[in-house]
């Protein structure tokens, strides 16, 4: 059979099929993405007794989303193969810890809600390419005095990202959230390059939508970060679930 025909043979088999499905079916009797599944083995010319590993995995991306969480600084670095904690205290508590802590509350809550979380090392390099629904990175900021004002949060999109609209639609869900469940202030003076261009917004694929929180600082609000880290994950994890299920969210003023 000539190609065209072949495929024009497919189309036509293909909505007839569909047409009689759809009319055939109560939700009890079949799962759509076995329907799915069944047409397209069908119209690929697949056994459909062998199933199809590929298209279920697509299948089940489409509908449960998949979401990136890194404690920031966590894992070897690349260049060195050692781990850098990031920010410490006099007293030897280091930003990996209280990283590590928020981040696994927030895999549990998102698991919870049977989000797929794949937890991720700073320099992972299951981050090259990465695609998800969304990812974020948690990290804490300085362990010495700076002033009184140093207290606060901050959450930074890619400046230059190529989904710009999800990217800034995810830093307004995370703000928002965070702000009411922690109640700490957006701390606009101290965005670094180092969140803007975080590295790990290059690595991953650009379609997928990123963020960097910086939690609060190790130094005033340590205290509430060490004891409350529920609240502190809570504010994230409804922070994604908010850009995950298109919840309203508001911010007032520019976001970075
Ligand atoms: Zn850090």
């Amino acid at each position: 059979m000539p190609e065209a025909m072949r495929y024009l043979g497919i189309t036509v088999i293909t909505s007839a099929l569909l047409a009689t499905l759809f009319t055939a079916w109560s939700p009890a009797s079949l799962d759509p993405r076995e329907v799915v599944g069944r047409i397209l083995d069908f119209a690929i010319g697949t056994d459909p007794t062998e199933g199809a590993p590929g298209l279920a995995e697509a299948t089940q991306e489409i509908r449960i989303p998949r979401v990136g969480i890194i404690a920031g600084h966590s894992g070897p670095r690349p260049d060195s193969g050692l781990v850098d904690p990031g920010a410490i205290c006099d007293d030897g508590l280091t930003e990996l810890e209280i990283n590590q802590a928020i981040a696994d509350l927030v895999v549990q809550n998102l698991e919870a809600v049977d989000v797929i979380v794949d937890r991720l090392d700073e320099f992972d390099t299951d981050l090259d390419g990465y695609r998800a629904s969304t990812l974020v990175s948690i990290h804490s900021d300085a362990c010495f005095y700076i002033n009184d004002q140093a207290t606060g949060y901050k959450v930074s999109r890619a400046v230059d990202s190529a989904v710009p609209d999800l990217a800034r639609r995810l830093a307004t869900c995370v703000i928002d959230r965070y702000e009411r469940a922690t109640n700490l202030r957006f701390h606009r003076g101290s965005i670094t390059q180092d969140m803007t261009q975080y590295h790990t917004f290059y690595e991953i694929h650009n379609q997928t939508p990123a963020v960097i929180i910086e939690t609060g600082f190790l130094y005033l609000d340590r205290e509430f970060l060490t004891r409350e880290p529920e609240k502190v994950a809570k504010g994230i994890s409804d922070g994604i679930l908010c850009f995950l299920n298109n919840e309203p969210a508001n911010v007032l003023g520019e976001i970075q």
